[in-house]
């Protein structure tokens, strides 16, 4: 018999699989003898009293034995020459998307602008170094995208758009720990992530499928036109920067810091449309003081219970302003596309072990707000240009490259002095390894966003106490929360409105914000293709 039931344990019961067993068999009535396993569905922690829970959905099985697998592993098989797609970025949107193309038997055809995940790994490693970002190859390009080496968080508000458990399976089945198909917060690891985008990689190769590496799309071809003109409206494949071409129905998987593509886009004359952001610094606090605060204990999180989080959210003046992005136990890295840019971002070990806690704490930007963020930034000619938000990304990038070190050593500030608009003398340790520099960063930063990100921080301060710290360090800029641009699709069809073959897919058509949401948008997109070919 199969019982399924609920129960809080204390931590330390959660830990011991011997003591949860006696717990449900306590708590059910049950004889510890007639358990012959367990399997969590859902496992969340509960810290909103003095004593932290953990809350479990269990199966009991009873008197009976668990199944041996916890999901069924899906078999791929090669696909033939017949029917191809091209899918450009090999980033969760685009390896989801060549796998399903693969499972619908249509063959993919990658091109990818970075290296593979091996060698990717050694070019971040380099920014340190050397300070010097290699445009090809860095924390947002490369096998894998961006989520190649972050936090491996994965979970995601869109639960209604597609199969998260399908997507979570799919990890597991290329050597994700299981433990994510039933955490609250399932997260992988930068350490692990790499070895599952691997696997994944393999496995299209295995089935037939092609990666052309260090490889830059960078024109449509756009049959009987260059451009799209009322008669030409149809992509029926690509041209890259080494010459070749490639025909087929294009899977647009590029992402959000592929400036190159919405120029291309732009130049070739495709409809896209400028989009919301949000923008703002990247938060870093000791983990131990998140911990204290999350877990009211002096003691911090103790022997059983991981690196705690945070999730804060607020108005200020009209506007959002968030923290977004938190990577417990994790690190602040460096994650600029080209050069003259400092951007950074959040990334941790699955150990979660680092001594820091960051997230990125944003306002948010909408479309109207547009003409003045331009005007402060003294930016001209933008306002009509889908590229507008674009450009004000790149200008606070370049403005946290002027008042950082020219290199890739990031501008920083203590948060009480960023809240009280005064210059920090030091600043406190940090984990972002290209080095920091203390700067006025409520100074430079336009108006519109150091108002209400300081609005925003004061209120989180009152909320959580000893949340505002001069222990904590605000490290800009946080700019690559989410496309810049969105690429107009169609609703049920996922293909471009204006233009057939194109299938603007992930996080860079503005349709996906994380690596599950992007993985499903692939998968989409390649059964909307398939759709397509069979008709
Ligand atoms: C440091 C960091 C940490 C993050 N942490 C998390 C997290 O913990 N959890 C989470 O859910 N999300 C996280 N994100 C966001 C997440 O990584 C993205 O949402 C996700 O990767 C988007 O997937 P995508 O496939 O749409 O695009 P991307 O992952 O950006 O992939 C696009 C790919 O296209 C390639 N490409 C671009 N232009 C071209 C071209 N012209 N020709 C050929 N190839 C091209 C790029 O090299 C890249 O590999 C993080 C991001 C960063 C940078």
């Amino acid at each position: 018999m199969i019982k399924n039931i609920r129960l809080r344990v204390l931590p330390q019961v959660w830990a011991d699989a011997q003591k949860l067993e006696q717990e449900i068999a306590r708590q059910n009535a049950i004889s510890p003898k007639s358990i012959k396993g367990i399997r969590t569905l859902h496992r969340s922690i509960d810290a909103r009293q003095r004593q932290v829970m953990i809350q479990l959905d269990i199966d009991v099985y009873i008197n009976e034995m668990p199944p041996q697998q916890l999901f069924e592993p899906k078999q791929y098989r090669e696909v033939k020459g017949d029917r191809q797609a091209i899918v450009v970025g090999l980033g969760p949107g685009g390896l989801f998307a060549a796998l399903k193309l693969i499972e619908l038997g249509i063959k993919p055809i990658v091109i990818e602008r970075g290296r593979n995940v091996t060698d990717r790994r050694r070019d971040v490693a380099l920014i340190t170094r050397t300070q010097q970002v290699d445009p090809e190859s860095n924390f947002c390009f490369g096998e894998g995208g961006a989520g190649a080496f972050s936090d491996g968080k994965l979970f995601t508000r869109s639960k209604k758009r597609g199969n998260v458990q399908g997507v979570l399976e799919r990890l597991c089945q290329f050597g994700a720990d299981t433990g994510i198909l039933n955490a609250a917060h399932p997260h992988i690891g930068t350490d692990r992530l790499p070895g599952v985008i691997a696997a994944i990689r393999d496995e299209i190769l295995r089935c037939g499928g092609e990666i052309h590496y260090e490889t830059v799309v960078n024109e449509l071809i756009v049959r009987g036109s260059s451009v799209i003109t009322s008669d030409a409206t149809e992509v029926i494949g690509v041209r890259t920067n080494r010459g070749q071409e490639f025909l087929g129905p294009v899977i647009l998987a590029t992402g959000h810091s592929a400036r190159d593509v919405y120029h291309m886009l732009d130049r070739q004359r495709i409809p896209i449309e400028t989009k919301g952001i949000a923008i703002g610094v990247r938060l870093e606090h000791p983990q131990q003081l998140i911990d204290q605060i999350q877990y009211h204990s002096r003691d911090g999180r103790g022997k059983y219970l991981p690196a705690a989080e945070y999730s804060f959210v607020t108005q200020a003046d009209g506007r959002g302003v968030y923290s977004f992005c938190m990577c417990p136990g994790g690190v602040v890295v460096p994650s600029a596309t080209g050069p003259e840019q400092v951007v950074v971002n959040g990334m941790s070990a699955s150990s979660r072990g680092s001594r820091w806690a960051n997230s990125a704490m944003v306002v948010e930007i909408r479309p109207d707000d547009i003409p003045v963020l331009l005007h402060d930034l003294g930016i001209k000619g933008m306002d009509a240009s889908p590229l507008a938000v674009m450009a004000i990304q790149e200008e606070i990038e370049r403005q946290a490259w002027l008042n950082g070190g020219r290199t890739q050593v990031a501008p920083a500030q203590r948060m009480t002095d960023f809240v009280h608009s005064r210059l920090s003398d030091s600043l406190s340790p940090s984990s972002y390894t290209p080095g920091l520099v203390s700067s006025p960063l409520h100074f430079w930063m336009p108006r519109f966003i150091s108002s209400r990100l300081r609005a925003g921080l004061e209120t989180f301060g009152r909320n959580a106490h000893g949340f505002m710290t001069d222990q904590a360090t605000l490290i800009a800029a946080e700019t690559r929360t989410s496309s810049p641009v969105r690429i107009p699709r169609d609703r049920e069809q996922f293909v471009h409105p204006a233009v057939t073959g194109l299938y603007p897919c992930g996080e860079g058509a503005g349709f996906a914000g994380g690596i599950v949401s992007a993985a499903m948008d692939g998968e989409r997109c390649a059964e909307a293709l398939a759709g397509c070919y069979r008709q």
